[in-house]
């Protein structure tokens, strides 16, 4: 219903409020009928009441003739454009508004040329100059004889609701505390300048992911906002050792990754080192130095690979620098990248694992060593591969822990474990007094929510807490001795039994003893392997047995293969055995008709 205006003609102000090209003044409206348009109006003429409608029409509204000249623009387009109708109407748009003119053209002859609504979203300028996000829609108006003649724009500001969007992906993509790139920003900006329009080819440069050891430590004895100030510290330093255009990126808790665009892979580790000199090793936290333990962990990246992948590289690279006592950080070589090609399917497959229903437990029996009775069961995790068959636990839980899937696998051994002991129960009173042992990996003991959902599970199943024992590999416990004491207290509190697992494997055995509420000490099978065959292996188990029990341990010993080794451990007053001699890990369903305590 609205008419082109004559171009030549003079522009009257309309008494509804609208500014409008002639035509919109003359009293010849053209009836409902013919636009196909239906008005119950207010005792006005249906035309008056149009004007109206848009004069108070909260959403702008213009329409601009073939050749591009104003003819209609309401109030609304006057408040959210800054250009009166008195400098739109009758004048060349693109003229009025510069910002305009590269789009005017294509908007302009897409709308003419076709019969639908085009819908944008794009930035303008308000006529004094700032810039505004606007939403719009153009559909071609027609003449009785079906000709476009002139594009009728709707026109909605949007520049608040870009402004939240925008706001919330940069929440997403970016760290609370140090304001750095978070993971999901750091890998949504490498991919972005990995593709090829962004001129790059298929690599990446290196990644390096860098861990602060001891912010534990600093929480504990100085409180979080220490830590915070520990953190934003090293933030700030990373961020100025590396050139304004390196991304850096906080990945959790105490770990930042450093994305080394450039470097090739001969000069990566000078590049890291450089990079470790300048953040250096020491921050004033609440008017105190501390040092801190910086590791890396870099991996050269591959040909068009992924960079979540490289960054999971990093990572493993990381695990293996933090194994060896005196390296600050380690480079992935090519060899390593072949083989870890494998490395990476593997940990993606793996960390899916439980939630397709691929993880199995075995239960291993433990015995008493005076009745040869099965007093409980270790649980022991198997992965039923679907190209590699069943993987023992050897050939998958060291990337477990490397890659985070730890946690879920965990999780679910505990909870499948206490689930069978609750069935065993309910199938057999006889096995009512039966413990399962859970291995719990350093990873897990460093999870905030650990207590909870061992606690959470226990009740659950209905177990009575000291049928759970929790087994911990003494070599974990020297990683951080007073951060894990605060963990195994509090599992103690909740009445699960500890043990501690390959006693005198590691180099804080005796420590670990006097530092940790441990109830069992399992003797680790190189040990139990020995006797008979090293005289000084004899000895070693037989003065830990006494040990144990002189700190009121429970003692287990594992690896238990022969008669000779069970006679040995029994004469030395060993409590509990379990081995191949004993019974070699099964699936639940075969420890049926097992005969109980
Ligand atoms: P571990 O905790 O020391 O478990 C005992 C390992 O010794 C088991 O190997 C068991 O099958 C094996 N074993 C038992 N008796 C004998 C014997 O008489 N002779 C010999 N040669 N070996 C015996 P498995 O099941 O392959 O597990 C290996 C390790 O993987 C475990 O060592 C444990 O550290 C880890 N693991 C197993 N399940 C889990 C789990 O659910 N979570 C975590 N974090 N680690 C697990
Ligand atoms: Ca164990
Ligand atoms: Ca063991």
């Amino acid at each position: 219903m609205v008419v082109v205006a004559d171009r030549e003609s003079p522009l009257p102000q309309d008494a509804s409020g609208v500014k409008l090209g002639s035509s919109f003044g003359s009293a010849t409206t053209p009836s409902a009928g013919s636009t196909g348009l239906s008005v119950a109006g207010f005792g006005m003429p249906e035309h008056e009441l149009l004007k109206i409608m848009v004069a108070q029409s909260p959403v702008a509204m213009s329409v601009v003739d073939a050749a591009g000249v104003g003819v209609l623009w309401n109030p609304a387009a006057e408040r959210i454009f800054g250009w009166s109708a008195g400098e739109v109407i009758g004048h060349h748009l693109p003229t009025v508004d510069p910002s305009f003119a590269a789009e005017f053209g294509d908007i302009q002859s897409s709308t003419l040329r076709g019969n639908q609504v085009v819908a944008q979203e794009t930035r303008r300028r308000h006529r004094d100059g700032h810039l505004i996000d606007v939403a719009f829609s153009t559909v071609p108006l027609r003449d009785h004889g079906g000709r476009a003649v002139a594009v009728l724009g709707i026109i909605w500001e949007i520049t608040e609701r870009k402004r939240i969007e925008a706001e919330l992906i940069r929440q997403a993509h970016h760290d609370d505390l140090t304001g750095l790139l978070n993971r999901v920003g750091l890998t949504a900006k490498l991919c972005a300048q990995m593709e090829p329009a962004a001129g790059r080819s298929g690599t990446y440069g290196a990644i390096a992911v860098l861990n602060l050891g001891r912010l534990k430590e600093v929480n504990d004895a100085f409180g979080l906002p220490a830590g915070d100030e520990m953190l934003c510290a090293f933030a700030k330093r990373i961020r100025r050792a590396v050139r304004p255009s390196d991304l850096v990126a906080r990945l959790d808790a105490d770990t930042f990754a450093v994305a080394l665009p450039q470097v090739g892979a001969v000069h990566v580790d000078a590049a890291v080192a450089r990079l470790f000199a300048r953040i250096g090793t020491s921050c004033v936290v609440g008017g105190r130095t501390v040092s801190v333990e910086l590791r890396g962990g870099v991996a050269v990246c591959l040909e068009s690979e992924a960079p979540a992948d490289a960054l999971r590289r990093a990572a493993v690279a990381l695990h293996q620098a933090k194994r060896q006592p005196h390296v600050r950080f380690h480079v992935l070589q090519a060899g390593d990248d072949r083989s870890f090609g494998g490395r990476v399917e593997l940990a993606e497959q793996l960390s899916g694992a439980a939630d397709r229903g691929e993880l199995r437990l075995h239960f291993q029996p433990i015995v008493s060593a005076a009745s040869g009775l099965v007093t409980g069961a270790e649980a022991l995790v198997r992965w039923e591969h679907p190209d590699r068959g069943l993987l023992s636990p050897d050939r998958f839980i060291s990337l477990a822990e490397e890659t985070g899937s730890i946690s879920m696998i965990g999780r679910w051994v505990l909870e499948e474990a206490c689930r069978t002991l609750a069935g065993w129960a309910a199938g057999d009173p006889a096995s009512a007094q039966l413990s399962v042992s859970v291995n719990l990996s350093i990873a897990q003991l460093q999870e905030p929510e650990l207590g909870a959902h061992i606690a959470e599970v226990i009740a659950n199943c209905g177990l009575a807490p000291e049928r759970l024992h929790l087994e911990i590999t003494e070599s974990m416990l020297s990683v951080d001795l007073e951060a894990a004491a605060g963990v195994l207290e509090h599992l103690t509190d909740l009445g699960v039994v500890l043990a501690i697992d390959d006693f005198g494997t590691g180099n804080s055995s005796l420590i670990a003893l006097r530092r940790f509420p441990f109830q069992i000490l399992k003797v680790d099978q190189s040990f139990v392997g020995g006797i008979g065959v090293r005289p000084d292996d004899e000895v070693i188990v037989a003065a830990t047995i006494a040990l144990a029990h002189g700190l009121g341990l429970t003692v287990v010993a594992e690896g238990v293969e022969t008669e000779a080794q069970r006679q040995f451990l029994v004469r030395h007053g060993c409590d509990e055995l379990q081995g191949f001699l004993l019974g070699r890990p099964a699936p639940a369903s075969q420890w049926l008709g097992l005969e109980w305590t």
